[in-house]
C-alpha cells in the first residue's frame, strides 16, 4: 500500500467541482462535496501563495477553532481537515493550480502539466500576509514574529513583555489596541507622520498611555541572540539613523495580498484584488465559479469564518449543478467509510523494533544504524513538532521512497528530541534534508521541494535512468 494516502491525478473526463486552495475554506468544501457525493477534485497547490494546508501550517497553537478545548497545533489541524476530506472521497492533486481559464464551459485548470475540465470550481486560494522581508525573519517566523496578533497575541512569550506592531492602518491600530491586553508596553511603528487609520481608531491608539508611536520609522531588522526576538532595529526615514528597540514580539499589520492572480480579468475582484461576492454569498461573478475563505475576505480572515464560507461554497455548488442537471453523482460502496483515527505517528525506532529493511523510521538509533550498515541511499529529513511545511514534505518523501521500491530509506529526526544531532549535522532549520550513500553526504535541501528532485537525486545514486 501507498505510503501517502493522497491519490495521483484521476481518470479523464469533466469533474462535477474542482476546489483549488487546501486551507481550511478548501478542505470544508471538500469534505460537503464528498459527503454529497460530487467527487471533488481538490488542487492543494504546493508554492504559489501558500504551502497546502494554507495559512494555519504556519502557526503554532490555534486556540479559537471550536471542537478543541485545549487548543491544537495548526498543521495537525489541517493533517485532520485533510485527513476527513480524504476519508469521504476527495481526490487531491499535490500541485499548483497554472492557469485558470473560465472563459468556457467546461471550465480548464492547468495543474500537474495536465487540463482539468470543471463544471463547477470554488476558488479557495486565501490571502498571503504581506511580510517586510527582513534580512532575520525566517528565523524569528513564529519566535517572535507573527502576522496575526489576534491568533498569537496570548503567546506566553508575550505576557508582560513589549512588543511592537509595524503599520499604520486600522489593523495596525487595532492590534495595538488588542495587544495591550497582553504586553507590558505596545509600540506602534509608523512608516510616516500620520496614520492612515480611520480618525475613531487613530484617537483609540493616541490616547492609550500603554501605547506609543514611533513616527517616521521602518523595521529594518529583527535581532536575538537565541531562538527568541529580543529586539527590532529601526531605521528612521528622514535622517537614516538606526536604534535598537527591545520587544520580544513583533506584529506586522501591513496588508494582505489575496491570491487572485490567475482570475483576474476574469472575475470581479474588489478594488483591493479580493473576489467580488454579494455580502455573506459565496457566487463570484461567473455562474458555476464560487469563493470561499479568504480569497473573498479582507475583514474577519480566520480559520473558523474560512471553514464556514467553504460549506457555503459547496452547498451552493451542489445546488448549481444539480438545477442545470449537471451532477454526476457517484455512489458509495461504503455508506460509512472507514474511520482513519487519530493522525498516525511514526514510533522512535529503538533496538527492540529497529528493522533494516524499513522504508521509513524514526530518531536517533535508527539514523547510526542505517547511516553505518545500509548500503542504500539514506534520506534524513529534520524535523520540529510545529514546523507545517514538514507536515507537507514528510508524505511527499514517503511517497518517493514507496515509488522507489526499498531502493532507498528514510528517517526522521526531530531537531527537539534529538539536539546533539540536528548541531552535528549543522542543521539551523526545519525542514532540512540530507542524503547520504556510503556514509558521504551527497545533497542537501531546505525547505519544501518538488517530489521530482530528491527521486532524481535517488536515482543519479543507485544509475537509474528516467
Ligand atoms: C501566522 C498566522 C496565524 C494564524 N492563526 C490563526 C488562529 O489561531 N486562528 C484562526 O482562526 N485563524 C488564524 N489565522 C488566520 C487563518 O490562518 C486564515 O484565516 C485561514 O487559514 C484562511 O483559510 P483559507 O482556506 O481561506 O486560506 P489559506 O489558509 O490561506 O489557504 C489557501 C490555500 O490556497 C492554496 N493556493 C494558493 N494559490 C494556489 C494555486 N495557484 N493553486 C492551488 N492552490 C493554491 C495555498 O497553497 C493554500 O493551501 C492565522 C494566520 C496566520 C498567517
Amino acid at each position: 500500500m501507498a505510503l501517502d494516502q493522497a491519490e495521483t491525478l484521476p481518470s479523464s473526463g469533466v469533474k462535477n467541482l474542482v476546489i483549488v486552495g487546501s486551507g481550511p475554506a478548501g478542505y470544508t468544501a471538500a469534505i460537503y462535496a464528498a459527503r454529497a457525493n460530487l467527487a471533488p477534485l481538490l488542487i492543494t497547490g504546493f508554492q504559489d501563495g501558500g504551502i497546502p494546508g494554507g495559512q494555519l501550517m504556519t502557526t503554532t497553537h490555534v486556540e479559537n477553532f471550536p471542537g478543541f478545548p485545549d487548543g491544537i497545533l495548526g498543521p495537525d489541524l489541517m493533517d485532520r481537515c485533510r485527513a476527513q476530506a480524504l476519508r469521504w472521497g476527495t481526490r487531491l492533486v499535490e500541485a499548483d493550480a497554472e492557469a485558470i481559464d473560465l472563459s468556457q464551459r467546461p471550465f480548464r485548470l492547468q495543474a500537474d502539466g495536465r487540463t482539468i475540465l470543471a463544471h463547477a470550481v470554488i476558488l479557495a486560494t486565501g490571502a498571503s500576509a504581506n511580510r517586510l522581508g527582513l534580512p532575520q525573519e525566517e528565523r524569528f517566523w513564529s519566535h517572535g514574529i507573527s502576522a496575526c496578533a489576534i491568533c498569537d497575541g496570548a503567546t506566553p512569550q508575550f505576557r508582560g513583555e513589549p512588543v511592537a506592531v509595524v503599520g499604520g492602518g486600522d489593523s495596525a491600530c487595532e492590534e495595538a489596541v488588542y495587544l495591550t491586553k497582553y504586553g507590558s508596553h505596545v509600540h506602534l511603528i509608523v512608516r510616516g507622520d500620520k496614520l492612515r487609520a480611520s480618525a475613531a481608531m487613530a484617537d483609540r491608539v493616541l490616547a492609550n498611555p500603554a501605547i506609543t508611536v514611533h513616527w517616521n520609522r521602518q523595521v529594518a531588522d529583527a535581532i536575538g541572540a537565541a531562538d527568541w526576538l529580543e529586539a527590532i532595529l529601526l531605521r528612521d526615514s528622514l535622517t537614516g539613523g538606526t536604534e535598537e528597540l527591545a520587544v520580544k514580539g513583533l506584529f506586522y499589520a501591513i496588508g494582505h495580498t489575496p491570491n487572485t492572480r490567475l482570475v483576474r480579468g476574469q472575475l470581479d475582484l474588489d478594488e483591493r484584488g479580493y473576489l467580488h461576492t454579494l455580502p455573506g454569498r459565496p457566487e463570484t461573478s461567473v455562474e458555476g465559479v464560487y469563493a470561499a475563505g479568504d480569497v473573498a475576505d479582507a475583514e474577519w480572515r480566520q480559520g473558523i469564518t474560512a471553514a464556514g464560507s467553504g460549506c457555503q461554497a459547496a452547498l451552493a455548488a451542489e445546488r448549481w449543478l444539480s438545477h442545470h442537471g449537471l451532477a454526476v453523482t457517484t455512489s458509495r460502496e461504503e455508506v460509512e467509510p472507514k474511520e482513519v483515527g487519530e493522525p498516525k505517528r511514526t514510533a522512535e525506532s529503538t533496538e527492540a523494533n529497529y528493522d533494516p529493511e524499513a522504508l521509513w523510521q524514526k530518531g536517533s538509533y535508527a539514523l547510526r544504524k542505517l547511516y553505518h550498515d545500509s548500503t542504500k541511499p539514506l534520506l534524513v529529513v529534520y524535523t520540529s513538532p510545529t514546523c507545517g511545511p514538514c507536515h507537507v514534505l514528510k508524505p511527499q518523501l514517503k511517497r518517493v521512497l514507496d515509488e522507489l521500491g526499498g531502493r532507498a530509506q528514510g528517517v526522521e529526526i526531530d531537531i527537539e528530541a534529538d539536539q546533539d544531532i540536528a548541531v552535528q549535522a549543522g542543521v539551523s532549520g526545519t525542514p532540512t534534508v540530507q542524503l547520504f550513500f556510503d556514509k558521504e553526504l551527497k545533497q542537501q535541501w531546505r525547505g519544501v521541494k518538488q517530489r521530482s528532485e530528491f527521486r532524481e537525486a535517488i536515482e543519479a545514486l543507485i544509475g537509474v535512468h528516467a
